[in-house]
């Protein structure tokens, strides 16, 4: 391809509302340009680097047994509304009406959509398994779309559901799925971790998130290196052993604290010792974390089991600032980091020992809810989550702590959606029984994004050869040179008839205005035509070394390939 002609509109500044490197490098070597909050256009670099990382996910998802479909973008809400993700999943399902009047989503995930299919073309367990995915555009409404295309609003998703007749089937291609991705990430020359997590609201079981080992991952993992154990922080805070003991039941409402805004106030001010006045959950409820003080004889690490508990939940209207939360009335709390939680609950524990906790009626809020009775605790945390220096709970070495980049997921759904669907089989014995099902996703443009976090210097990207736009960037330092031009044309055909994937800098610039971008664009090799172009000698550089060498042309292809 000729540079000429080729949109790659670099910029030499760095854009002032990007933060992080991808997002300016992206911005800088002319792949992206934003239209809206989260929305961007791939121009030709970016489009490039995204199929081949599709086809990268292709050959593994083939390979795996999956076979490619197309689901549409467009779902009828009656659809949505059969499994009750319609209002479930609030702000972040972007919503449109047809010319009828009629309710539409813009699919963020196509659990429904594929569910269907199924439920009308496969009755019998003869049929399964089946896998099957598709590359496509998903569309989430995001709070915070930020950080380029590591958060959009609209992004580029490979999601795969699997269909199962027994648990035993769902385990296996669940173990298929995970060894894929794990080859995918390792294939496109992302360093990263499998770790437990937390099936949340989804619902279901056993669940992996695939985690690109980047400062700027939103995610905290927690790890170990003596072992295997590798969980995100919500996750790994379940794995902590709670201690055994009783808690003492105090009625929030009728102790005097005085002026005391903490727990260790509080202690103070009643005499009693700290761990005996209350324990705070973090629960999720649906898809919203509730801080739930937990009070009375409990284990603990039996939260989990149908025990009926006596419990204060306390749900705040759409707060993430702890100013918003101490003034909230009583609602749902959003979406927030770990960190932010914990601040969060730290905080509203003094709100609630201070009675502003927007509790909707005195004497009523802290008294009397159960679980599973007022609402299913789906996951929990305790303030106290796992630190780094632990024990890991494998008992195998220490616990640290990264921050990774969620590039995919895998997740064992069972039967959430298909008894929701009414999505059956007749199994063996001639009885009916529900579809079991696994959904596995890769963030297809967030891994180009988690890709440069990796692999980048001060002078711009870095590719992996196996996802690079180009294999190479052929570079005419004079294009007024009669030599130079004419050896870099007679090269350009030689290179591509070679089998290269050339990018041919051909335009009428400065040789420095070139080498800055060819950094910046950063393909594996540069081979740049200059003033020894009479003598048949031209420079090979390696982008990831810096080496450089002089190489005369008859031994280039050698050389290079
Ligand atoms: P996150 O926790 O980052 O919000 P998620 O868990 O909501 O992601 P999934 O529903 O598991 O995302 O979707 C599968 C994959 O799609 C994710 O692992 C991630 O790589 C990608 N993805 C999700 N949301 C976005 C987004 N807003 N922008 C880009 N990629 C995304
Ligand atoms: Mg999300
Ligand atoms: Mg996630
Ligand atoms: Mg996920």
């Amino acid at each position: 391809m000729r540079q000429r002609s080729l949109l790659v509109p670099t910029l030499r500044d760095v854009p002032a509302d990007a933060d992080i490197v991808s997002h300016q490098l992206m911005l800088r070597a002319g792949m992206i340009r934003q239209i809206a909050a989260g929305v961007y256009s791939y121009l030709p670099l970016a489009k490039r680097v995204l199929h081949k990382v599709e086809s990268i996910v292709r050959e593994e998802m083939d390979e795996a047994g999956a076979q490619e479909l197309t689901m549409p973008t467009m779902h009828p809400a009656e659809l949505w509304q059969e499994t009750g993700r319609w209002d479930k999943m609030g702000g972040e399902l972007m919503r449109l009406k047809d010319r009828h009047q009629r309710d539409f989503a813009l699919g963020p995930t196509h659990e429904e959509v594929i569910t269907s299919i199924l439920r009308d073309s496969i009755n019998s367990y003869k049929k399964l398994p089946v896998n099957l995915y598709q590359i496509q555009t998903k569309f989430r409404d995001e709070r915070r779309p930020r950080f380029g295309l590591l958060r959009g609003r609209e992004f580029i998703m490979k999601d795969a559901y699997s269909f199962h007749a027994t648990p035993e089937s769902l385990d296996e291609a669940y173990k298929e799925m995970y060894d894929a991705y794990s080859r995918i990430f390792t294939r496109v020359g992302l360093t990263f971790r499998p770790v437990i997590a937390d099936s949340g609201a989804i619902g279901g079981k056993d669940t992996h998130e695939f985690m690109a080992l980047a400062d700027v991952g939103e995610d905290t993992i927690a790890y170990s290196d003596e072992s295997d154990y590798a969980a995100n922080i919500e996750m790994a805070a379940v794995n902590v052993q709670y201690e055994k003991q009783n808690v003492e039941l105090v009625e929030c409402t009728k102790v005097d604290t005085g002026s005391a805004k903490t727990i260790e106030e509080v202690s103070n001010a009643l005499n009693v010792a700290k761990d005996q006045i209350i324990k705070t959950l973090l629960v999720k409820i649906d898809e919203d974390w509730t801080l739930v003080l937990l009070r009375g004889d409990h284990e603990l690490n039996d939260i989990k089991l149908k025990h009926e508990l006596s419990v204060t939940s306390i749900r705040f209207a759409e707060a993430h600032e702890v100013e918003e939360v101490l003034s909230a009335p009583v609602g749902n709390i959003g979406p927030v980091g770990v960190e932010g939680l914990k601040v969060i609950a730290d905080h509203a524990v003094s709100a609630i020992i201070n009675g502003i906790s927007g509790a909707n009626e005195a004497d009523q809020h802290f008294t009397g809810v159960n679980v599973d009775r007022d609402f299913k605790v789906d996951q929990y945390a305790d303030l106290r989550f796992i630190q780094e220096g632990d024990a890991s709970p494998d008992g195998k070495g220490t616990i640290r702590f990264a921050q990774g980049i969620e590039v995919g997921q895998v997740f064992k759904l069972g039967t959430v959606y298909s008894e929701a669907m009414n999505a059956t089989i007749l199994d063996e014995n001639g009885k009916t029984q529900p579809l079991i099902m696994g959904c596995y996703g890769v963030g297809v443009s967030r891994t180009v994004a988690a890709i440069i976090e990796q692999h980048h210097d001060e002078n711009g990207i870095v590719w992996p050869v196996s996802v690079a736009p180009y294999d190479l960037h052929l570079l005419t330092l004079n294009s007024k040179n009669a030599e130079q031009s004419e050896l870099s044309e007679e090269l350009y055909t030689q290179l591509k008839q070679a089998g290269f994937d050339v990018l041919y800098d051909d335009r009428p610039e400065r040789a420095g205005v070139k080498f800055k971008d060819s950094d910046l664009i950063g393909l594996p090799i540069r081979v740049s035509v200059g003033k020894r172009a009479a003598e048949g000698m031209v420079e090979v550089k390696i982008r990831k070394t810096g080496e450089v060498i002089e190489v005369a042309v008859a031994d280039l292809i050698d050389t290079i390939r």
